[in-house]
């Protein structure tokens, strides 16, 4: 039995993707359930933000990270790769790191509560660019993330369907070939966001 109140198990998810995918607007359709409209506000290096779902009467926490796709964060995403082996306090080069301060705090979160991780592949469907790109995500995700990553392909905006390029059936071949799992979502509808999530809090779940 979980000693914590607040969760019975911890996973870290990780939103990738170009920039203006929508990963930080995915994040807050599932956090807050909004939409942030409007002007795009670039984010700068990762940010998370913590919330708790049930899976099978369990109390499963993600704390999802927020990245940024530019370039010039790219080393700031490799440092995150490189350390997430399943250890999240390994993290050096990033401040507010949840995970110890409640050890400090309150005791009741143990590392090996943070078992696994999973990785959220974001593009947008009417960006054919930030599709083809999916790949370099992958090529770099097998080289820096630990074999074991839970990753799921996401093509963002389907309200947008006037101005879609890529269609469903192409997002669903590429993630075949790569033998992840696949939805089409919307931050703005929030058509999949929660079930995207769920999901992979289901399958982290299960394989720990
Ligand atoms: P990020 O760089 O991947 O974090 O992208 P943002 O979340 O900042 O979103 C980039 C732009 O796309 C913003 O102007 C958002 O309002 C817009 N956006 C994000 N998701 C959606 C969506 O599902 N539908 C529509 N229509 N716009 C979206
Ligand atoms: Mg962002």
């Amino acid at each position: 039995a979980s000693v914590c109140q607040y969760f019975d198990i911890a996973f870290k998810v990780m939103l990738l993707g170009d920039s203006a995918v929508g990963k930080t607007c995915v994040l807050v359709r599932f956090k807050d359930g909004a939409f942030l409209g409007g002007n795009f506000i670039a984010t700068v290096g990762i940010d998370f933000r913590n919330k708790v779902v049930t899976v099978d009467n369990a109390k499963v926490k993600l704390q999802i990270w927020d990245t940024a796709g530019q370039e010039r964060f790219r080393s700031v995403t490799h440092a995150y790769y490189r350390d997430a082996q399943g250890n999240l306090c390994s993290i050096k080069t990033l401040p507010g790191c949840v995970c110890c301060r409640m050890l400090r705090t309150r005791g009741c979160v143990r590392l090996s509560a943070f078992l696994s991780s999973a990785l959220l592949l974001l593009y947008d469907i009417t960006s054919k660019s930030s599709f083809d790109n999916i790949r370099a995500w992958l090529t770099e995700i097998h080289e820096y993330a630990q074999k074991d990553v839970v990753i799921m392909l996401l093509g963002n905006k389907t309200d947008m369907a006037g101005e879609r390029v890529i269609k469903r059936e192409e997002g669903e071949k590429l993630a075949k070939e790569y033998g992840v799992p696949f939805m089409e979502t919307s931050a703005k509808t929030g058509v999949n966001v929660e079930l995207a999530f769920l999901a992979v809090a289901k399958e982290l779940k299960h394989r720990a």
